[in-house]
């Protein structure tokens, strides 16, 4: 306590009224210095005269401790309150193009990893199957991709067609993609059916194979892509043809638009929701 203000500790009298008011801003200074960060103040302005102005209550102040004491005072306080309550009125009717509707995503997404898609004909097991291999260089750490298979009725991108379904591939921070390909039977009980993570090449492999338990012979594939939007008609299947058959085991006819060579199909519509 200021023994120049002539008062002993705890005194009263005259002179005890004015030191309390000047303790009283003080406090509310020092309480002040505590809580705001006068350097982002939206409304602390000093002006060309070198004293302070508060922007909210337009009140003018020859020291920053003048200001922080004010900023803590009855007509700041309720000019601040009165700004909350009309920006909370306003904030409802602004418009708000950006909002979605459809799911949102949990993370920032990168886009879609590259891939490659071969097919395959086994001419031991008699058995088609298709190769796959994507990449993720830019995956995030101790993630492994997943994949599954999605019928064609679980699925919401494209109309349903029961001759398909699709293989989903899904890795953090990438978009999910998936092919589609015709509905028959995946054979699990195959060992050469199998997925593997690479982390060291960042490639996740799967390969597929397909019941041959069909009278008609294989139809092409149709690759498309995907994160969750209709994607656009897919393209033209453009994998490898399966290898030449072995003499004397004549395979299924190869679909007459198989014989492109890998190539990718054109980029798909912007993402929105996601498929998994
Ligand atoms: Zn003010």
């Amino acid at each position: 306590m200021d023994r120049e203000w002539g008062s002993k500790p705890g005194g009263g009298g005259a002179a005890s009224a004015q030191n309390e008011a000047i303790d009283r801003r003080e406090r509310l200074r020092r309480l002040a210095l505590e809580t705001i960060d006068i350097a982002k103040d939206p409304y602390f302005m000093r002006n060309h005269l070198g004293s302070y102005e508060c922007k909210l209550c337009l009140t003018l102040h020859n020291n920053e401790g003048n200001y922080l004491a004010h900023t803590q005072g009855k007509r700041h306080q309720t000019n601040l309150a009165k700004r909350a309550a009309r920006e909370a009125q306003e904030a409802p009717t602004q418009p708000q193009p950006h909002k979605r509707t459809v799911s949102v995503r949990r993370t920032v997404k990168i886009g879609r990893p590259g891939y490659r898609v071969t097919k395959q004909y086994d001419p031991e097991l008699k058995q088609r199957s298709l190769l796959f291999q994507i990449e993720y260089p830019e995956i995030e750490d101790n993630i492994k991709p997943k994949h599954r298979v999605m019928s064609s009725f679980e699925q919401k991108v494209q109309p349903y067609d029961k001759k398909y379904q699709y293989l989903l591939f899904a890795a953090e921070p990438y978009e999910t993609i998936a092919f589609k390909v015709p509905s028959t039977e995946i054979d699990k009980s195959t060992p050469k059916f199998f997925s593997h993570w690479d982390p060291d090449s960042k490639m996740f492999t799967l390969q597929v194979y397909f019941k041959p338990n069909k009278p008609d012979p294989f139809k092409p594939q149709s690759t498309i892509e995907s994160n969750g939007l209709l994607p656009p008609p897919p393209p033209p299947p453009q994998t490898q043809p399966p290898p030449p058959p072995p003499s004397g085991l004549l395979p299924p006819p190869p679909p007459p638009m198989a014989n492109g060579s890998g190539a990718y199909p054109p980029p798909p519509p912007p993402p929105s929701g996601g498929y998994m």
